[in-house]
């Protein structure tokens, strides 16, 4: 091959990498803009852009969660690498009395001193009606309310007719409510009826 023509290819070659890695990393980052609804912080959380200046991606947390709820999250995502997480679909809180995890922190990116019933790592709603056997009259299926560790306080079951035929609707108080995601793990339907997302101000 002839100099210039080799100098044309290694060119061509290096845009194309120059390509291939911009759009990798785009779609690292969308991917993580994807999956951040499901995302959940541990207890206690900061706010989260607190939490991110404070949390030093040591693990701790995650390392000190006995349920193996919590996760740390990869180049890839779902979060900002080496923070903490969890998916409620996957593995809940367990809302550990001592709350381990909490203890562990040596930022405070998780507020020192927490009571657990006082945690609210987001808040649960019925996301798809379509989905839940009770609002649709499929069938009559209580799953998350019995999941609840606070049900009849944080979930009921409203009783009346839905609008797609059913009598009954999951009901969540948004004020009690913990995002300990028991309920959307609990949820009966193949993809989850009822979800849990974080609360933008987030705190605690
Ligand atoms: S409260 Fe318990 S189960 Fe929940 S994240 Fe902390 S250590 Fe894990
Ligand atoms: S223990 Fe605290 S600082 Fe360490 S990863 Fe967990 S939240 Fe971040
Ligand atoms: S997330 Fe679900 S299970 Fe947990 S407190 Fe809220 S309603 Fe109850």
């Amino acid at each position: 091959m002839s100099m210039p023509s080799r100098r044309r290819l290694l060119r061509t070659g290096a845009a194309v990498a120059v390509v291939v890695g911009v759009l990798g990393w785009r779609s690292a980052g969308e991917r993580r803009r994807r999956l951040a609804g499901d995302v959940l912080r541990p207890p206690g959380a900061l706010p989260e852009p607190a939490f991110l200046a404070s949390c030093v991606r040591c693990g701790l947390c995650v390392d000190a969660c006995p349920f193996d709820t919590l996760k740390l999250a990869g180049v890839e995502g779902p979060a900002q690498p080496g923070t903490p997480y969890f998916i409620a679909r996957r593995v809940p809180c367990e809302m550990c009395r001592d709350v381990p995890c909490v203890r562990v922190c040596p930022t405070g990116a998780l507020s020192p001193g927490l009571r657990i019933a006082d945690a609210r790592m987001g808040v649960a709603r019925l996301a798809h009606e379509e989905r839940c056997f009770s609002f649709t009259g499929a069938a009559y299926c209580e799953a998350c309310y019995r999941a609840c560790p606070l049900r009849g306080r944080a979930i009921r079951m409203a009783m009346g007719p839905t609008r797609r035929g059913g009598r009954f609707t999951p009901t969540v108080d948004a004020d009690v409510c913990t995002g300990c995601g028991k309920c959307e793990q609990a949820c009966a339907a193949a993809d989850a009826a009822i979800t849990v997302t974080a609360l933008p101000g987030r705190q605690g």
